[in-house]
């Protein structure tokens, strides 16, 4: 048993180091709370500085109204504000801060310096405390303003530090909270250098939608729809994103009550609803949304990083989210990339709602008529500049025709519509059918579906997903082998400010693929090598698009870009082509399934279609 110990109050420091568990999980949690601090002491320009991922040094500098020498000690005190007197205060607030915990919590576990000289006063004051406790005070040549300073965080608690990513995760995570409260206040200049480097300067009074444009690429801002709209005293009002730039991830989808970042399970869900049928069920809108209502209807005292918050009126609050983003949807331009820009006889025929969404992306015009788009059967075969496709192992074509590969579609039951164009003439030419793979390929259905069969059996292949399939495993391969070409004529890339950040999140990636790469300036991309398997083309458009992708990671990327560059449904397929698509497909690892998961080819046996045809 152990020994009994006396109760005692704990020291102060340990007081405040326990409670800093609660506020300062991580440099962002200290970069939010400081710059909260500076935006509700009327702050017009805020200038952050984070070094070394926040870990070495944060430091935050405000125009605002200042501290007085004599309150300053006060402001790194537990329970200590300027902002509620009396528990009335605590329902109406509308600082940012109110516990009074934030200073001292940060002071407990870093090295803090905080200096400040108040609006009415001739002298700057400062105070110095190193792991909570006081170490310096005195006077501070600063001019108005108020300057903190946070370094070496978590030096004396060395657990919470293994707690931490790596220095571009925590980097980005400090500026994705500089990010919400930039778009939460655009009326406030914000600046942010990182390591030195200047990475954000976002001027006085913007727009929403030009602060956003810093931060999301122009393939996505270009789509977005304005919402504004109120209902039941709940106002709804910001930007959300077209359905045609839906992405993997929900990463932007930023949300706002009473100017508060909140993460909210009904706001989102009510978010998801007013998108849907517009989305299919992996993909994420994007949306910057602010919700104002009266204070009484909101609780935003619940979460001590106050990201949750309970809402007395759930089903209004939804109900005025869901009909705001939807009457956004239906009257933003949205709409004018309508799920399919001609009425397609063929796809009329098949009404099957798995399809439907498949036609949902806005076709290439153009693609249909321009053949050079999709190489031939004899480009396929000698490996094109885009990503090739290589051709197959005979010694796996010959294991494919022994074993049956292509799994039964478990019994799923079959829409009805289909089966009927099965007999139209065109396909019942078995005799004259070119084979591959030990496959007879009878022709191209509704120009989306590739028609095979083996022995008895049959087969519908989606070109789309088989195509993706082949392009993600063609990418694989070469991101084994790591090679890259030099370019005689380095390309140049222009970067957006969120491309840069993507940059260096996505650089050792994009390096074991084959790109050798040099960041010479902030807002430029030096390419001197790519894969020896794309053009210099091909290569910029690859680049650009991973780095507005959002894509965790390599494999993710590649996915991506499979899904984007493979052939669409509803494109007619030459012979040729088909085959060189049938005979890439049939050697992929992983055939059945495309690289979301969904199948790639479905199968029926005699039996099979003799139930269907109730001859059994
Ligand atoms: P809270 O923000 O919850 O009041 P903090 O610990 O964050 O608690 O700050 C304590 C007090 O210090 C605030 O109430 C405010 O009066 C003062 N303060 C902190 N930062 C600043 C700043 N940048 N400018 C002016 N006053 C500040
Ligand atoms: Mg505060």
């Amino acid at each position: 048993m152990p020994e009994r110990r006396p109760i005692r109050v704990l020291p102060p420091a340990l007081m405040h180091q326990i409670a800093a568990g609660e506020v300062v999980e991580r440099p962002a949690s200290v970069v939010k709370e400081l710059v909260e601090n500076s935006l509700d002491a009327g702050a017009t320009h805020i200038a952050i500085h984070i070094d070394g991922g926040g870990v070495r040094r944060i430091a935050v500098r405000d125009n605002g109204h200042g501290i007085v020498p004599e309150e300053l000690e006060l402001a790194v005190t537990r329970h200590a504000t300027s902002k509620i007197a009396v528990l009335n205060d605590l329902e109406k607030v509308n600082s940012f801060g109110f516990r009074g915990e934030a200073l001292p919590s940060i002071a407990s576990v870093s090295l803090f310096r905080m200096a400040s000289r108040a609006q009415d006063q001739d002298m700057g004051w400062k105070v110095h405390v190193d792991h909570g406790e006081m170490c310096e005070s005195g006077p501070d040549p600063l001019d108005r303003g108020t300057m903190v300073e946070v370094r070496d965080l978590f030096s004396n608690v060395p657990a919470r530090r293994k707690f931490l990513k790596t220095e571009p995760t925590e980097n980005k995570r400090c500026q994705d909270a500089i990010l919400r409260m930039a778009l939460a206040r655009t009326d406030v200049r914000f600046t942010l250098t990182v390591n030195g480097r200047e990475t954000m300067n976002l001027p006085e009074n913007q727009s929403l939608r030009d602060r956003l444009a810093a931060f999301w690429p122009p393939a996505i801002m270009d789509g977005v729809a304005e919402v504004d709209a109120e209902r039941h005293g709940i106002r709804v009002h910001g930007l959300v994103g077209a359905p045609r730039t839906a992405q993997g991830r929900g990463d932007r989808i930023l949300l706002w009550v009473r100017n508060r970042p909140v993460q909210d399970k009904l706001l989102l869900t009510a978010l998801r609803q007013a998108y849907s049928g517009r989305l299919l069920s992996k993909e994420y809108p994007q949306a910057a949304l602010f919700v104002e209502l009266p204070p009484e209807m909101v609780d935003v005292n619940v979460h001590p990083a106050k990201l949750e918050v309970r809402f007395s009126d759930e089903s209004s609050v939804f109900s005025a989210v869901r009909s705001a983003v939807l009457s956004a949807l239906d009257r933003g331009g949205v709409l004018a990339h309508p799920r399919r820009a001609t009425p397609d006889p063929a796809h009329q025929t098949m009404p099957d709602p798995a399809s439907e969404t498949r036609f949902r992306e806005p076709p290439a015009p153009s693609f249909g008529r321009d053949r050079s788009k999709f190489p031939s059967y004899a480009e396929y075969r000698r490996g094109p500049g885009e990503l090739p496709l290589t051709p197959p192992d005979p010694a796996s074509l010959s294991r494919q025709s022994e074993h049956d590969r292509v799994s039964p579609p478990d019994g799923e039951p079959l829409p009805a519509s289909p089966v009927p164009a099965f007999a139209s003439p065109e396909i019942q030419q078995p005799r004259q059918a070119p084979e591959v793979g030990g496959y007879r390929y009878l022709g191209q259905v509704s120009d989306t579906y590739l028609v095979l069969s083996r022995g008895a059996d049959l087969f519908l292949v989606d070109q789309h997903a088989a195509h993706e399939r082949v392009l993600l495993h063609n990418m694989r391969r070469q991101r084994t082998r790591g090679d890259s070409q030099p370019l005689a004529l380095p390309l140049e890339l222009p970067l957006h400010p969120s491309e840069a950040q993507e940059l260096d999140r996505l650089w050792n990636d994009l390096r074991a693929a084959g790109f050798r790469l040099s960041h010479a300036r902030p807002d430029l991309l030096h390419v001197e090598g790519i894969p020896p398997t794309l053009d210099s083309a091909k290569a910029k458009e690859y680049l650009r698009s991973a780095l507005d992708s959002g894509a965790s990671g390599l494999e993710e990327l590649w996915t991506m870009l499979s899904c984007k560059s493979a052939i669409k449904a509803g494109q007619p397929l030459a012979t040729d082509e088909a085959l060189a698509l049938l005979e890439s497909w049939l050697v992929c690892p992983e055939r059945e399934y495309c690289p979301h998961g969904r199948p790639t080819v479905l199968r029926w046996t005699p039996q099979e279609l003799e139930k269907l045809f109730k001859r059994k």
